[in-house]
């Protein structure tokens, strides 16, 4: 591991001024970071711990949703008495990730940041990758990328500059977009509120860029909107294990259900896109629909439009599919109390 300094924040303002240092990165719980910063491909100059900023409650909003610090840890969050009953589809997500111990450390804003388990990423060995080292390369498009995207990828070639077929690693991040969150930050000029769908990006033609978050700005908040998917909602995580195993496909799915028919959904995809993937048209198809297996293979139809698959993550596609099927159908019979 390189030398770094290390600095300890006691307020949000002190926290961004001395992020401004060049190389300096804020440290959360720092099952990512340092993990990143032990296989050399993270070195930061300076480690600006702010797990002493009060930024760590969950509390009601006058409007009905719910905020959410971005110091809050993900077990805290899951455990919730407010997010159990109102947002179950967030608890499930939130423990079917990591392990005890990690959740124990991991806080809502280093889960929102964390960075992709692309191999190729993650081990120096390989000089191709245009995340960690833009304009490389990418080793991953010929090579081993069964757990890489089917979706909104730039691939242009294992030699282009722009090519990067990464996927975001999270499973909060998968029920948030369903849930239609809003993430707050605060930088050296001020506050702004980023809609979730536009916080992380698509690869496009940066690659080594995850989200729309400034280097020197801080997460201070999640906000979740009234609850609309409290009785009608599910989590599914396809994974090679059980337990202590990234998605290879998860499904964020929820129902707001007038009567016999869907009011509206939320429906996120996982482990198949740099960013968790949203289908607006997918929701939309549900609308007015009745739940039951016509109803979804139609939906899973539109949210797998225009994917593609590589040599060994091809299965993605159907496994998907059948994914959303399945999700969507436990979250019709409804959420056990
Ligand atoms: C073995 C293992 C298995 C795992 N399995 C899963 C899994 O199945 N599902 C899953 O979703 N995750 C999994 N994880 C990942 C884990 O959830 C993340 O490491 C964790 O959520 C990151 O949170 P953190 O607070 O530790 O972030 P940190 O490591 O502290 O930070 C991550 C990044 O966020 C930045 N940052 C942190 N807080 C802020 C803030 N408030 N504002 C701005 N920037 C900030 C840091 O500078 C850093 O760049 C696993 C991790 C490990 C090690
Ligand atoms: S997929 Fe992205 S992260 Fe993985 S090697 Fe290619 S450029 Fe790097």
């Amino acid at each position: 591991m390189n030398p770094f300094a290390y600095q300890r924040a006691t307020a949000p303002d002190a926290a961004i001024h001395a992020v401004t240092a060049p190389g300096a990165k804020f440290l959360g719980g720092g099952t990512n970071l340092i993990d990143l910063m032990k296989d050399e491909v993270e070195h930061p100059s300076l480690l600006i711990d702010i797990t002493h900023l009060d930024l760590a409650q969950v509390a009601a909003t006058p409007t009905g949703g719910l905020l959410i610090g971005a110091l809050v840890r993900n077990s805290d969050l899951a455990n919730h008495e407010l997010v159990k009953t109102n947002y179950p589809l967030l608890s499930e997500a939130l423990l079917s990730g990591a392990s005890p111990q990690l959740r124990n450390m991991a806080t809502t804003g280093g889960n929102l940041l964390q960075r992709t388990r692309c191999y190729y990423f993650t081990d120096v060995a390989f000089p191709a990758c245009n995340k960690r080292k833009p304009g490389s390369g990418c080793a991953a498009i010929n090579g081993f990328n069964r757990i890489h995207a089917i979706l909104g990828q730039s691939d242009h070639g294992a030699t282009s500059p722009e090519t990067c077929i990464a996927t975001n690693p999270s499973d909060m991040n998968v029920a948030m977009a369903a849930l239609g969150a809003t993430v707050h930050v605060q930088g050296p000029k001020g506050k702004r509120s980023i809609p979730f769908a536009d916080f992380h990006r698509l690869p496009g033609n940066t690659p080594q860029l995850d989200t729309n978050l400034k280097p020197d700005e801080l997460i201070l908040s999640v906000e979740l909107p009234p609850a609309k998917f409290a009785k009608n909602s599910h989590y599914l995580k396809a994974r090679d294990r059980n337990s202590y195993a990234f998605a290879l496909v998860s499904v964020a799915a929820g129902l707001e259900m007038n009567g016999s028919t869907i009011k509206s959904a939320g429906l996120a995809l996982g482990g198949v896109a740099h960013k968790p993937w949203r289908s607006i048209e997918a929701e939309k198809s549900l609308t007015g629909a009745t739940p039951g297996p016509e109803a979804f293979k139609k939906v899973a139809d539109i949210a797998l439009t225009g994917a593609k698959g590589y040599e060994h993550n091809a299965f993605k596609v159907e496994l998907a599919k059948q994914s959303i099927i399945r999700a969507l159908t436990v979250a019709a019979q409804g959420v056990q109390a």
